[in-house]
């Protein structure tokens, strides 16, 4: 007790007083997106020795057989009522059988509980289901998606009163109320705390009575299902001028539950998200008058919006954008492959170049991957967990792979994608990347400032005692706290600084393994490399401090090397979890060795950048004593993971499975694309008969013999498979232009003059 005293007063007490002018305060809006959620697997990544037993002792994700059941009926119907052309070229909007269908079948109900009338579907099948329909249209996957996310179903199940919860969670559930959540303004997007919409307390008239309420002026933007919905989640922040409610004027952000029928609301108007048309537009309200008990959660949960929409946002966020990337991504890579095995140029098949091949083995590698990540994700969100700081590497890594492979594959189909129209089957993927990108935490804030940002004080198993202690009022108590937390830190970084020399001295080689799994030594990269980033960590927060919220570039590195580790991770537990299957060995090794190569490159980058440059080289002196192992996939490995996308095989469909490949549709062009694609793969044995006797042509080598009746019918029946595929769309003139009629009129005019 003694020593524990004098430490404190002649060691802990300069450095409390030094943290306490390097660390800024945490202000109560940033308290509250730290406090959202819970802390998961990003601890142990923080820990710098992740517990890789835990990690695979995670119960992989799975679905009932009442989830698997909707799965097969209404998802695949839904599916194929939706014609994503026809939606972004005629209609605008779903068609309204769809809207019907989707409302009787409980689709905006799935994660409210069956005693509401729900469907009380898992995160795991919230997850399939957006999935599958984004595969069929983005339009109806993004409709499907909002009243299950952050919308007002998932709060009032959170903080509703019980009077609100019986009042409208059996109304959304069936439909007869369709939801949105209005957040951001013109003035405050991003820094959406920032909002100007205000709520006054004041008395008003409410159904021809005078009561307590509050007065509400609010412009809302870009807010999905907006223009159509019947009720909407609102958040304001709440002034008590003349402190009627007895708890001061500024109350701060408060969500209420409005209908939008209430005079002075206004909506209605449509935004046009890069074509791709799901409801979107503004939301108005001017003067609207509401009664106290509109409040979500009721009066005592006043000022606590921010608290609220942080805490569904830590979840949702990890369900929506990364089930419709994680489908985008499947139907990119099994299109792709499809399509480079049909189409040839200079006589053959484009997978068979190299340079194409390079981009399918990416677009493969992007779909295990991210599937992986989902599926650990949604496994932990089914477990409770609420893990804020995963799903933003869940938002921000998703979306972006997605981005990368909506990219190849555009690239890969030449004009064919480019050329819009019933027979694009990539276009609507393609207009919507940059919705992803934006919506739910735009992507460059989110890596830059949300991931390592939040994650080193959140996940940290020190940052935040420590920050929480120098923020205390009481300074006593708070060099007392400071006290405990700085030594056990100092210890915690002195251990892992024992951990990054040993396992970086030996390359790895002695990096923790967890108990019996196929592939021990990627494991021990990413031992290594937990270590590595954990002494990083410490010394890039003791050098920095509260600067590092402003050196951008340095955190979002971090966050890169947090985020792959966590992605990885994933992906080895996914082999495991599908039993190991030995012909995966070629795409996990490749994903390993193309995200260490990433590791690398932040690590280089934040060493290269760290201001204390002592900090830098003691880093590369323990961790990295041979410099930072770069490590890029060998051509032979790229060919053999590009191979899995060019032939139809059990590999391919565990791959890509659940999307939505045009059944019940009899003109479907993924439909089309796979029947050609299997057409042209059977015909593999009569094309090396004739490539062997260097004929080109199906007739001479049927005149010669070489090939029978049936094996010339087959070939002609892929080649007219084929050319169905490789067509696109032209319309005639007037369907494409109003102004077509000018331009004949003018043609004419100029032909009659010409002539003349
Ligand atoms: C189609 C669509 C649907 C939407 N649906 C809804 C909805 O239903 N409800 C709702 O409330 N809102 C909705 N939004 C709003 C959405 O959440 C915002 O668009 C988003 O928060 C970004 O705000 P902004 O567009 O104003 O961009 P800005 O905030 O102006 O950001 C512009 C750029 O600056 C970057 N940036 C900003 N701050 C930082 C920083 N500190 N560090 C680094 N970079 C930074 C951003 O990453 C972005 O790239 C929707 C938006 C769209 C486009």
């Amino acid at each position: 007790m003694g020593l524990r005293s004098l430490r404190r007063t002649y060691l802990t007490g300069p450095i409390f007083r030094w943290a306490g002018t390097a660390m800024p305060p945490i202000s109560e809006t940033e308290r509250e997106v730290i406090d959202a959620g819970t802390v998961w697997w990003d601890g142990e990544l923080f820990s710098g020795t992740p517990d890789w037993n835990a990690l695979l002792a995670m119960p992989p994700a799975k679905l009932t057989e009442r989830e698997q059941a909707f799965m097969d009926g209404p998802v695949r119907k839904l599916c194929a009522m939706v014609d994503d052309w026809k939606i972004a070229w005629h209609d605008r909007d779903l068609p309204p059988e769809v809207w019907r269908f989707m409302r009787e079948e409980k689709f905006f109900g799935m994660i409210i509980p069956q005693e509401y009338g729900g469907l009380g579907f898992s995160n795991t099948m919230h997850s399939e289901v957006v999935r599958t329909v984004s595969t069929a249209s983005v339009v109806a996957g993004v409709t499907v998606m909002v009243p299950n996310s952050l919308g007002p179903g998932e709060l009032l199940m959170h903080f509703g009163t019980d009077e609100q919860k019986n009042h409208w969670l059996p109304r959304l559930a069936d439909g007869r109320e369709i939801p949105c959540f209005g957040l951001t303004s013109q003035d405050a997007g991003s820094d959406a705390a920032a909002m100007t919409d205000t709520g006054i307390v004041e008395h008003g008239e409410f159904e021809g009575e005078q009561v307590l309420g509050i007065r509400l002026n609010f412009h809302k933007r870009y807010i999905t299902l907006g223009p159509v919905a019947t009720v909407m989640g609102l958040a304001f922040k709440l002034r008590d001028p003349d402190n009627l409610l007895g708890e001061g004027v500024e109350r701060g952000i408060t969500v209420a539950l409005i209908p939008t029928a209430t005079p002075g609301v206004s909506h209605g108007e449509r935004h046009v998200p890069q074509f791709t048309h799901f409801q979107n537009g503004p939301l108005h309200g001017k003067e609207v008058f509401i009664p106290l008990d509109w409040i979500l959660g009721g009066e005592k949960r006043i000022g606590e919006g921010w608290k609220m929409l942080m805490t569904a946002l830590a979840a949702g966020r990890g369900i929506s954008l990364p089930s419709q990337s994680a489908g985008s991504a499947a139907m990119c890579a099994r299109v792709t492959g499809a399509y480079a095995r049909i189409r040839r140029q200079f006589n053959v098949a484009i997978g068979d170049f190299e340079g194409v091949r390079e981009h399918l083995a990416d677009l493969a590698a992007n779909a295990y991957l991210i599937d992986a990540a989902r599926r650990l994700t949604v496994s932990a969100l089914d477990q409770g967990h609420r893990p804020s700081v995963i799903t933003a590497i869940m938002k921000y890594h998703a979306t972006e792979r997605m981005r990368t492979s909506v990219e190849k594959a555009m690239d890969i189909h030449g004009g064919k994608a480019i050329i819009d129209g019933p027979r694009n089957y990539l276009g609507g993927q393609h207009r919507s990347v940059p919705i992803g990108i934006t919506v739910e935490g735009a992507n460059i804030l989110t890596r830059n400032l949300m991931i390592f940002g939040q994650g080193a004080i959140r996940s940290h198993p020190y940052m935040l005692k420590e920050l929480s202690a120098l923020s205390e009022a009481d300074k006593a108590a708070g060099l007392d706290a400071f006290d405990r937390s700085f030594w056990a830190h100092a210890g915690h970084a002195v251990a892992n600084a024992a951990r990054a020399w040993a396992r970086g001295w030996t390359g790895g080689r002695v990096g923790p393994v967890p108990g019996n799994v196929a592939l021990p030594h990627h494991w021990r990269q990413l031992s290594r490399l937990s270590a590595a980033f954990a002494l990083l960590s410490d010394l890039a927060l003791l050098t920095l401090g509260g600067a590092l919220k402003r050196k951008e570039m340095l955190s979002a590195r971090m966050g890169d090397i947090l985020a792959e580790l966590y992605l990885l991770g994933a992906v080895l537990k996914r082999h495991e979890d599908e039993g190991r299957q030995e012909e995966d060995l070629p795409i996990v090794d490749y994903i390993m060795l193309k995200g260490l190569d990433r590791i690398a490159v932040a690590f280089d980058g934040v060493l290269a950048n760290l201001p204390a440059r002592w900090a830098s080289w003691l880093v590369r002196f323990i961790a990295f004593p041979a410099g930072v192992p770069y490590s890029d996939p060998p051509d032979r490995l790229t060919d053999q993971v590009a191979a899995i996308l060019l032939e139809p095989s059990a590999q391919r469909e565990r791959l890509t499975p659940n999307l939505y490949l045009g059944e019940g549709r009899d003109d479907h062009p993924v439909r089309d694309l796979e029947e050609a694609f299997r057409l042209v793969a059977a015909n593999a044995p009569i094309e090396e008969k004739m490539r062997k006797a260097k004929i080109r042509d199906p007739e001479q080598a049927h005149r010669r013999g070489l090939i029978s009746d049936d094996e010339l019918a087959r070939i002609r029946a892929a080649e007219a498979a084929t050319s169905r595929v490789i067509a696109v769309d032209a319309f005639p003139m007037e369907d494409i232009s109003p102004l077509a009629s000018q331009h004949r009129r003018g043609k004419k005019g100029e032909r009659r003059e010409a002539a003349e």
